[in-house]
């Protein structure tokens, strides 16, 4: 194979191959991750066939961790985290405690040293942001108090192993000093020197963080709004990739924290203004393009043959990330006396790792604290916890319809939470409407005050937290989910206001929606004739062109505003006749 096509070889057969799998998981009803971890275990050195280039994908996936860690600064939200924070962070210390301890034991009875049972264990105890939203959305639990707990539960283990990520290196050089230094080393002095490093870095972080909050703070949200006042969508993308790449390359280069601190940094200032977060978070699909490599290169560099080599191991690593850490998480939730369903879903959310654990595992290995059988037990433990989590919840789910079922009075006022349903029984006849933005909430208003019944889908949490505060019925999701339709109650409507500007998922929508409910009337908004013509063909029974309805309403003010406003007439008070 030509030498200078490499990269391009591992672009485009990695994410034909992981595009492949990941779509077959998803027929499967597992975790698209599964899929893409498998991609890359075909294109590793490990299997038979087409090989990728080690040392690019290694690189690119540390594209990705950037990438993944912007988009997890982008999402943080303090809010979330205070408001649950009273069971969240001692429950998130714990739980990463007792997964450290038990992955320390496994090290220890493998004949490891302590420093790398320390950072296996570490890697065993951060659940992945990935699979947990997106199990939590499937389930429609992000809207509900337990689904909130785990988050801050695992925005706590996000930001111990972001503080990990930068204390490891730390750690690595201390450790080789103090072996340079060989026996003569007192244990007084290594001690001397490790706090000197945890120094250093803490000084050099603090430094790094407060100089992005007093200039960061201003100047990037500020450029971001004048390039959006640009109108030019790609030199906005283009800004926000800038910085979040920029500010990751400059702050390694300048303070010598990991380009991983510095990316999820930039998006945390992205995430103070409202508006170049939702921008920020709409333009970066490049992200999910580069997190999908990320997995696959995580995949090429597991051997399988550590399932044959050392089964009692995985099963060992399985067991902790499965059972372990679930028992710990359950024990310390019902500590603090909440319902015992609540504990189970916690549990079950957190009982796999994923991307975290890759990235500390990795940075290990580079650092010579984690041998590299440790990383093939964490890929091994990650892949079969990702396979085994959706059967974890499918048997939740069953005990909590077996106890519905049961009514015991008790039991049942334990299971359900005060969660109440997006829409009560006896709201009927109403309108759907989908998309509560600009267009949205105004339509909303306007229906609202003439009386008509309305439930809002939206998908942003924001929104809907605004829809509920005016006094609307909404449910969180998108509404091209049939769980998130048929909370809507779509059967008992009378009718369904699209009011999103994707016309293509309308239209799917629009269909699914006259299956469930041949009766109801649906109405679309639209930006092109094009568009106006599919939402049609797919059953709405009426579309509105957005730029026409504003041409006319423009044309109406030009007509009504001196110089063209129409002399007064004699007994005509400034009538408008060319706006009519
Ligand atoms: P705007 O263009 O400002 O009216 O915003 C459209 C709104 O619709 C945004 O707030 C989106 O979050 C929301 N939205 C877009 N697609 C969907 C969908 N399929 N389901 C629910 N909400 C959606």
């Amino acid at each position: 194979m030509h030498h200078d096509t490499d990269l391009i070889n591992i672009v485009a057969v990695g994410l034909v191959v992981a595009f492949v799998l990941g779509a077959l998981a998803n027929r499967l009803r597992m975790s698209p991750l599964v899929g893409y971890l498998v991609a890359g275990i075909i294109v590793g050195p490990f299997t038979p066939g087409f090989v990728a280039d080690q040392d690019l994908a290694n690189q690119l996936a540390e594209l990705g961790v950037m990438l993944l860690m912007f988009g997890v600064g982008l999402h943080f939200s303090l809010k979330d985290l205070l408001e649950v924070k009273a069971i969240a962070i001692p429950g998130a210390i714990v739980q990463i405690a007792v997964a450290t301890l038990l992955g320390w034991l496994l090290a220890w009875g493998m004949g490891w040293s302590p420093i790398n049972g320390f950072v296996f264990g570490l890697a065993l105890s951060v659940a992945s942001t990935v699979v947990l939203l997106r199990a939590m959305e499937e389930r429609r639990l992000l809207d509900t108090r337990r689904g909130r707990i785990a988050v801050g539960w695992l925005i706590v283990e996000d930001l111990a192993m972001v503080l990990a990520l930068v204390l490891l290196p730390a750690l690595a050089g201390v450790i080789a000093d103090s072996e340079a230094l060989a026996e003569g080393a007192s244990l007084r002095s290594m001690a001397g020197t490790i706090a000197v490093a945890l120094f250093k870095t803490l000084v050099q972080v603090s430094l790094f963080v407060a100089v992005m909050l007093v200039v960061g703070r201003r100047v990037i949200p500020w450029t971001l709004e004048k390039i959006a006042g640009t109108g030019s969508r790609e030199l906005f993308t283009l800004a926000v990739l800038a910085i979040a790449l920029g500010v990751a390359f400059g702050s390694a280069m300048l303070f010598g924290v990991s380009f991983a601190l510095g990316a999820f940094f930039a998006g945390m200032l992205l995430n103070e203004s409202e508006l170049s977060h939702k921008a920020a978070n709409d333009s970066l699909p490049l992200r999910d393009a580069f997190a999908v490599l990320f997995f696959v290169s995580v995949g090429m560099l597991f051997d399988p043959m550590i399932l044959i080599e050392h089964p009692w191991q995985v099963l060992a690593t399985f067991l902790i990330i499965v059972v372990g850490k679930s028992l710990a998480a359950y024990g310390i939730v019902r500590l603090f006396r909440h319902p015992k369903g609540t504990a189970l879903t916690i549990s079950v959310s957190l009982a796999q790792i994923g991307e975290f654990s890759f990235i500390l595992a990795s940075l290990g290995v580079a650092l010579d604290l984690l041998p590299s059988t440790g990383r093939d037990l964490i890929l091994a433990g990650a892949l079969l916890s990702i396979v085994v989590n959706p059967l974890l919840f499918a048997w939740l789910s069953g005990r909590e319809a077996r106890l519905a079922a049961d009514a015991a009075a008790l039991e049942a006022a334990e299971v359900h939470e005060p969660d109440a349903p997006a829409v009560p029984d006896h709201v009927s006849g109403h309108a759907i409407l989908v998309g509560y933005g600009r267009v949205g909430s105004q339509l909303a208003e306007l229906l609202h005050q003439r009386g008509v019944p309305l439930v809002v889908i939206e998908d942003d949490a924001d929104l809907v937290a605004r829809a509920r505060a005016a006094g609307l019925y909404a449910v969180r999701g998108n509404a091209a989910s049939e769980a998130v339709m048929l909370e809507a109650a779509p059967g008992r409507a009378g009718m369904a206001i699209f009011a999103i500007p994707q016309a293509l998922e309308a239209g799917e929508t629009i269909e699914r929606m006259k299956t469930l409910n041949p009766s109801i009337t649906v109405l679309a908004r639209a930006h092109s004739d094009a568009e106006v013509r599919h939402l049609l063909e797919h059953g709405a029974d009426g579309a509105v062109l957005a730029e026409r309805e504003l041409a006319f309403s423009l044309a109406e003010m030009v007509m009504s505003t001196p110089p063209y406003r129409p002399a007064r007439q004699p007994g005509g008070e400034g009538s408008t006749p060319a706006a009519a």
